[in-house]
């Protein structure tokens, strides 16, 4: 029974990895969470399962509650379609990618936002097998150890996250994984990096989450997060391990850590290894992509702009200082670039002297009376763009919308913020209220709008798999070792460029998500010419044709041809046996 099934995973993937196969055979078919440490530690497994261990009542009561699901009770459609898609990515991962390329648009929002954030809240009722690799705080001073365990050698992309700040949704802990999985599953789907050199990591360091910490489902450590220099050392370890084990030009991208972390990880480790963050500089890339292609529009520059944010997180942050560095590329000088941008956070607008500033925002506080509504803001300063990034619905008022097209022939409406739900203002509201005068992208997509004298308009979804998938492709496919602030505003440019004069004359800022996989493509070119102009590519020699060299790097969909023979089992061996019947 074993070795059919073993012919069958080897059929199914490109993974032609035995010692894997075992693997999943032990952490799946047999006891799967139930196996002790020492076992674990015995069998090689440990970081291949969450670090929980649940005894087979628990795995009664998750089969149980599973057998609810199937009978249509808790479990939303979406996050049936996730169930239904990762289990194809489980059986026969060419098909699943294939599928999702089949139609983009339709599949991305399952395996990605908003669709992924629903299955991480329900994760530990959804959890089938475990994807990726679980490192606990209680793994310190053996991380390099737990690495080992990860059968595949040549990981070129690592995607981690602490689940501290799981989309909108808060600290979903262990159940974050969804994420680090999600992201590098569209790696592979826009970006045609092979699956096999992703790996989607969890550093699980505790939850605050009251909620799940009662859960008997929940698949992670329960206790509180551990903080301070028990989670730096942590953090450490794990970014020396990866770099030693997979080299200094494995990519390490950041997922959804809070706040206080997420800068000063970014800050920490920027020039020491090969790592960005994407909610920080892959959302900068592409909000500011949009703004350059809403230049193309007002035909001005960007610094003749003056830019209000709401909001001032990692989001906000990002987007300002590419804002910044876009400004002092036209000519302006750092001081005057900064001025050009204002921050209005849940205190109100940041201004010198203010309390609650962080040193983020330290750097956006101008000299000018505190002043705490939006609306104010906008009438006092009548900004030529507003940038919605705080995830307070309809703080887009109908008001402000006005203003800003009294103020503006071409007023640049920004709503990203994440949800639908918790949109700044909805795309038809803001086509509407400016009589079509108003450049919209959003976060989250919404449908065309007509007004009523008949013109169409196409709102532009400023999502983020515009950037890192081709980012990420670029980096690893000419081993840049540091990730520089200047790669992210060449991929905005990059993006930019790629927008035609009909998406412009529709009102979209993006090309159409249809085309993903060759606009990821064509970044990962703009990235390598970069880094080799700029010596930042590592390796030699450069290859002459760009395009082709990242052509021969990408994942097919196509099946291997399989042949048993070229294994060379014996041919009286079961495997042959099995096949021939
Ligand atoms: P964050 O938690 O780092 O920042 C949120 C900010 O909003 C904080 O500065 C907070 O002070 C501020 N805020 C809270 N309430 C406010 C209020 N009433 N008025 C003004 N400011 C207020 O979060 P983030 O990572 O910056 O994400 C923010 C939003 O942007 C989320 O909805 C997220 O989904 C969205 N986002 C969109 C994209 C995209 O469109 N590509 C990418 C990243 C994030």
């Amino acid at each position: 029974r074993e070795t059919k099934l073993q012919i069958v995973l080897t059929c199914s993937s490109t993974w032609l990895n035995l010692h894997l196969i075992v693997l999943m055979v032990l952490c799946v078919f047999l006891q799967g969470m139930a196996f002790s440490l020492e076992e674990r530690l015995q069998l090689g497994i440990h970081g291949l399962l969450p670090p929980c261990f649940i005894n087979q009542d628990v795995q009664l009561l998750r089969v149980t509650l599973e057998n609810i699901i199937k009978m249509d009770l808790p479990l939303r459609k979406e996050s049936k379609q996730y169930v239904f898609l990762m289990g194809l990515q489980d059986r026969n991962e060419k098909l699943f990618y294939r599928v999702l390329l089949s139609d983009v648009e339709r599949f991305m929002p399952i395996i990605y936002t908003p669709t992924v954030g629903l299955a991480c809240q329900q994760y530990g009722l959804i959890f089938r097998k475990p994807r990726g690799l679980f490192i606990t705080i209680h793994d310190r001073g053996h991380i390099a150890s737990v690495l080992q365990n990860w059968p595949e050698k040549d990981i070129r992309a690592v995607c981690v996250t602490d689940g501290e700040r799981i989309l909108g949704l808060g600290d979903l802990g262990c159940y974050g994984m969804g994420i680090p999985v999600g992201k590098l599953a569209l790696y592979t789907a826009c970006g045609g990096m092979p699956p096999q050199q992703c790996l989607p990591v969890m550093l699980d360091v505790g939850t605050d989450n009251e909620t799940l910490l009662k859960d008997p489902l929940y698949i992670g450590l329960r206790h509180k997060r551990v903080r301070g220099q028990a989670y730096d050392d942590l953090l450490d370890e794990f970014m020396k391990a990866v770099s030693d084990r997979y080299g200094m030009d494995c990519l390490i991208q950041f997922e959804d850590f809070a706040n206080v972390n997420a800068f000063r990880l970014l800050t920490k480790y920027r020039n020491q290894y090969c790592t960005f963050n994407d909610d920080i500089q892959g959302t900068a890339a592409v909000a500011v992509a949009g703004l350059l292609a809403a230049l193309r529009i007002t035909k001005s520059k960007m610094c003749d702009h003056t830019i209000v944010f709401q909001g001032a997180g990692e989001a906000a942050m990002g987007i300002a200082e590419l804002i910044t560095m876009a400004m002092e590329k036209e000519g302006l000088a750092k001081d005057e670039c900064l001025k050009k941008i204002w921050m209005v956070d849940s205190k109100g607008l940041i201004v010198k002297g203010r309390d609650h500033l962080t040193h983020e925002k330290e750097r956006f506080a101008h000299d000018h009376p505190h002043m705490k509504k939006l609306e104010d803001v906008i009438q006092e300063l009548k900004p030529t763009a507003i940038i919605g990034v705080a995830a307070v619905a309809g703080a887009f008022s109908e008001q402000i919308i006005r203003d800003m097209a009294s103020f503006n022939e071409r007023p640049i409406i920004f709503a990203l913020s994440n949800p639908t739900s918790k949109a700044e203002c909805t795309a038809e509201q803001c086509y509407t209220l400016t009589e079509g005068r108003g450049i919209f992208a959003s976060g989250s997509p919404f449908d065309p709008v007509t007004l009523p004298d008949g013109r169409m308009f196409y709102p532009g979804q400023g999502n983020n798999a515009y950037i890192f998938p081709g980012v990420g492709l670029g980096i690893t496919a000419c081993a840049i070792q540091h990730v520089t602030e200047e790669i992210f505003l060449t991929a905005a440019e990059a993006l930019a460029h790629l927008v035609t004069e009909k998406d412009l004359a529709e009102g979209r800022l993006y090309p159409p998500l249809s085309s993903i996989r060759d606009v990821s493509l064509k970044l990962a070119v703009k990235i390598m010419e970069y880094a080799y102009e700029h010596n930042l590519a590592t390796l030699r020699p450069e290859p002459s044709d760009k395009q082709a060299h990242i052509h021969s790097l990408c994942y097919s969909t196509d099946y291997d041809e399989f042949v048993v023979d070229s294994y060379r089992w014996p041919e009286d061996s079961m495997v042959v046996q099995s096949c021939k019947l």
